[in-house]
């Protein structure tokens, strides 16, 4: 057991203000052209600065209109979709 290592339970997800969307995002990894991983905003894919990300748990989400309860798909009928899952179709 390493005492240093987080609970296993307690998820965190990464979020950052998003200046296009003007309001905290989730963010997705992507990988540029040399295979370094961006974090960018899910609903629209802008480039987020690595260093506004932080780690919030279910809670903060949301209280950032995320509703993270179940994960069944969630994402659909809010403004853009939270789950990263529809903007790219
Ligand atoms: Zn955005």
């Amino acid at each position: 057991m390493d005492a240093l290592t987080p609970a296993p339970e307690v998820r965190h997800f990464p979020v950052a203000r998003c200046v296009p969307c003007g309001r905290d995002v989730l963010t997705h990894v992507v990988l540029d052209a040399a295979g370094r991983e961006d974090r960018c905003c899910v609903h629209c894919d802008a480039a987020l600065d690595p260093e506004e990300i932080r780690w919030v748990g279910v809670p903060a989400l949301n209280d950032l209109g995320y509703a993270m309860e179940g994960e069944n798909e969630g994402g659909c009928g809010r403004e853009g979709c939270g789950q990263g899952r529809c903007g790219n179709r």
